[in-house]
């Protein structure tokens, strides 16, 4: 490891000054993943700005058009067992929980999540060429073992996935992200921060590099009523998720009026597709219909090999997570008969 300054800082203001100065700085919130990759060699900071005091990214309020704020340095395990959240936004605090481990979540916070870095298998070991660590090198994943990776959105240069579960979430509920900068805040809707690899599969998300992100903002509706989160990994617990759907819908006379489908484990970016969930509007809540808005959203998918199995299993997992919003109290009850 190399040697490196460790600053602990109080105000936002100060972090942004020392983040825009100090060449090769970086923020440390939880560390879960910061210093994991630190260990594994793929970065090598000259200052950690330890944000953990900053007291505003620790907030949490309700706003008056009845959206929720939560801070960026609440902790996944703050967030998803606030009372609030439990009762508004229990897709959030389902798809957290669906998480990591207890451990992790207690320490890992919002702003780091929504920051960590994908888990393709070559991107971690520092001897093996891969265009997001060391762009041109090439991407070994798109001929050799890709099981993981993505099969929408990707490109030439990388076919690698975002790895987050609350992120699905935060998609489905089309949450806003608020960040600071030197020159003030700006707000990002939640499908504009995460990106595509495209040509330039190094960037994965929009925020600058010396911007901070302060919290994410819930809008009013949460589908407390009509919502499920399903994921499909390969062990039962603290595995990253293959498949992940986040379902959130507003039923009215037997009939659908707004639907939301975000899926991860698919993509470079929580995915969603708008004219499925349109064309769910004014439709019955059926299997028939939830299969169709499956093969919209999973439209022009490709396998590279390995996996190739997600395509099928994509459009099933969303059939079955719509399914299962339609009762979510069984549904997700431990034990439940799948309701596919
Ligand atoms: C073993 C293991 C299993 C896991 N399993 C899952 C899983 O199943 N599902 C899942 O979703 N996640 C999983 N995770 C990932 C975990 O959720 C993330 O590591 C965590 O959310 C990162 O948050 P952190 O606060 O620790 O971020 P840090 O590690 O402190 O920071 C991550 C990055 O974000 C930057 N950063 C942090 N906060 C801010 C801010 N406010 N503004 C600007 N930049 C900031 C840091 O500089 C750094 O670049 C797992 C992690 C581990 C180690
Ligand atoms: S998929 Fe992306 S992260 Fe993985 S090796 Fe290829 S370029 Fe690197």
């Amino acid at each position: 490891m190399n040697n490196f300054k460790y600053l602990k800082i109080s105000n936002s203001e100060e972090a942004l000054h020392n983040i825009s100065n100090l060449q090769n700085s970086k923020f440390l919130a939880g560390g879960t993943n910061l210093i994991d990759l630190w260990k594994y060699d793929l970065l090598n900071p000259d200052t950690l700005i330890d944000i953990n005091e900053l007291q505003d990214l620790t907030t949490e309020n309700e706003t008056a058009d009845g959206s929720f704020f939560l801070g960026a340095l609440l902790t996944n395990a703050e967030t998803a067992h606030h009372p609030v959240v439990e009762e508004k936004y229990p897709l959030l605090s389902r798809s957290i929980l669906a998480g990591a481990s207890a451990q992790i979540r207690n320490s890992a916070t919002n702003g780091g999540n929504l920051l960590q870095k994908t888990r393709c298998y070559y991107f971690y070991d520092a001897a093996l060429p891969c265009n997001k660590r060391n762009p041109g090198s090439g991407c070994p994943a798109i001929e050799g073992s890709n099981r993981m990776h993505a099969i929408l959105g990707t490109s030439e240069k990388c076919i690698a996935v975002f790895p987050s579960d609350m992120c699905v979430g935060l998609a489905a509920l089309e949450a806003v992200i608020q960040v600071k900068g030197l020159n003030g805040e700006r707000l990002i809707k939640f499908e504009d921060f995460h990106t595509l690899p495209g040509e330039t599969p190094e960037i994965d998300n929009t925020l600058a590099e010396d911007e901070l992100i302060t919290g994410i903002i819930l809008p009013k509706e949460g589908f407390a009523e009509n919502f499920s989160y399903l994921k499909l990994r390969d062990r039962s617990s603290y595995a990253f998720a293959l498949i992940s759907v986040a379902t959130g819908l507003k039923l009215e006379n037997g009939l659908i009026k707004k639907a939301r489908i975000a899926l991860g484990g698919i993509a470079h970016k929580p995915w969603r597709v708008k004219e499925a969930e349109d064309f769910l509007i004014d439709k019955k809540p059926d299997e028939e219909n939830f299969r169709t808005a499956a093969e919209m959203i999973i439209k022009g998918a490709k396998g590279f090999g390995d996996n190739d199995f997600k395509i099928e299993l994509s459009k099933k997992a969303i059939v079955r997570n719509c399914l299962m919003a339609l009762d979510p109290t069984e549904s997700q009850r431990p034990g439940a008969k799948p309701a596919l």
